[in-house]
């Protein structure tokens, strides 16, 4: 068998079981999904099986956002690692360049000095000899001009082993950057927000307060089935759009996974993150929306939010999950709806159904 064939039957079987897999957890076979379940089949990434298996062994199903975070976990740093291995590996090779230039410069300036030293010991050795010193002068100036030729390539090679790394350096920057960024919406991706949230709980120990909104659109599923997938992420960066719109300064939106989103509010204690969270809610609904390629009017998505702020003793796991128990309180609330912490004390206390305003959409007044 050639090699081909054998790649041909070895792939196909990887691509056969990968299918399987799609179908059997019926996750729509995107490019990511079709990687994420092929890389599964082939077994090469140990660290990747043992997770889903032990997913497996929980859950028989894999949900999509188990997949997401699979998928970010075990698949794309890979992908990052590699980038930033090769840009690590230029910078390597720039590094040995450079100390070949300067074992060179040293080289040629150890040569100068002793060009010098040996000509004045024949000038020591001369007394009157005229002609002698003539030419003793001669090789002087022409050592003098060859190193200063020298040193001027040495310089031009320098300086632009100088602007490489400075080419390196932003490159670096630029994954960096990517690597912190949700490639659909260009919001800030969950590993930044955990990076920033951590960052505001020691502050918060300096006695600066924070809060945190969880928003989740709602039945976006529906909207995906009617529309289909393409359209679902062109409603993902309005929603992200709107969100950018409606926090400022400090403020941090990020895509904390699929449909859902999270903003951190530093400096901001429950009334105005309750705010800023009405205002986003508010923002989403109102957005009429329609199919540029075909003018078809795509109604209206509708976000559910949550609100927390800081409490002595928070992780940022504690304050994520008090934040998201409060989004679920505003979908079990009838959705489009804000629920704040105090909400959710009131509603735990009084064991009705909420909507702070009487709520649009779908929102169900008590
Ligand atoms: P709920 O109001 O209870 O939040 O209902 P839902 O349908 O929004 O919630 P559910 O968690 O059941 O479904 C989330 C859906 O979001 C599943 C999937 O169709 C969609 N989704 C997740 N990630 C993406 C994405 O990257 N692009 C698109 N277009 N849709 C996504
Ligand atoms: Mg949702
Ligand atoms: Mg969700």
């Amino acid at each position: 068998m050639t090699g081909s064939s054998s790649d041909f039957s070895r792939t196909m079987a990887f691509c056969s079981a990968a299918l399987e897999r799609i179908k059997a957890h019926r996750h729509p076979a995107y490019p990511r999904n079709y990687e994420f379940w092929y890389t599964y089949a082939t077994g090469y990434n140990q660290a990747l099986n043992r997770a889903v298996n032990e997913a497996l062994q929980r859950d028989s199903v894999l949900s999509e956002p188990d997949l997401d975070l699979l998928y970010e976990t075990y698949l794309s740093p890979l992908r990052l690692s590699e980038r930033v291995d090769h840009v690590g590996a230029r910078i390597m090779a720039e590094l040995a360049e450079v100390a070949v230039v300067l074992k060179t410069a040293h080289g040629s300036s150890v040569h100068y000095t002793e060009t010098i030293q040996r000509l004045a010991g024949e000038a020591d050795a001369l007394g009157e000899g005229g002609l002698e010193l003539k030419s003793i002068a001669l090789k002087l100036i022409d050592a003098t001009s060859a190193m200063a030729e020298r040193t001027r390539v040495l310089e031009e090679q320098l300086l632009s082993s100088h602007h490489e790394m400075h080419e390196l350096q932003s490159m670096l920057e630029i994954i960096r950057a990517e690597s912190l960024t949700d490639p659909l919406t260009g919001l800030a991706n969950r590993k930044f927000l955990q990076g920033t949230l951590e960052q505001a709980l020691n502050d918060a120990l300096n006695g600066q307060r924070f809060s945190l909104l969880v928003i989740d659109i709602d039945h976006f599923k529906t909207f995906n089935d009617r529309y289909g997938h393409l359209t679902g992420d062109q409603v993902l960066r309005l929603v992200a759009m709107a969100l950018k719109q409606n926090v400022k300064g400090q403020d941090l939106a990020a895509r904390f996974g699929g449909e859902e989103f999270a903003i951190m509010l530093p400096d901001t204690a429950l009334g105005g993150a309750t705010a800023v969270a009405e205002r986003v809610r508010r923002a989403v609904m109102t957005k009429d929306l329609v199919k540029r390629s075909t003018g078809e009017h795509l109604g209206r998505v509708t976000v559910s939010i949550g609100v927390a702020t800081w409490r002595r003793g928070d992780s940022a796991q504690t304050i994520l999950d008090r934040a998201d128990r409060c989004m679920y309180m505003a979908k079990r609330s009838g959705r489009n709806v804000v629920v704040s912490e105090d909400d959710s004390r009131m509603i735990e206390d009084s064991g009705r159904r909420f909507a702070p305003d009487g709520g649009d959409g779908d929102v169900q007044v008590a």
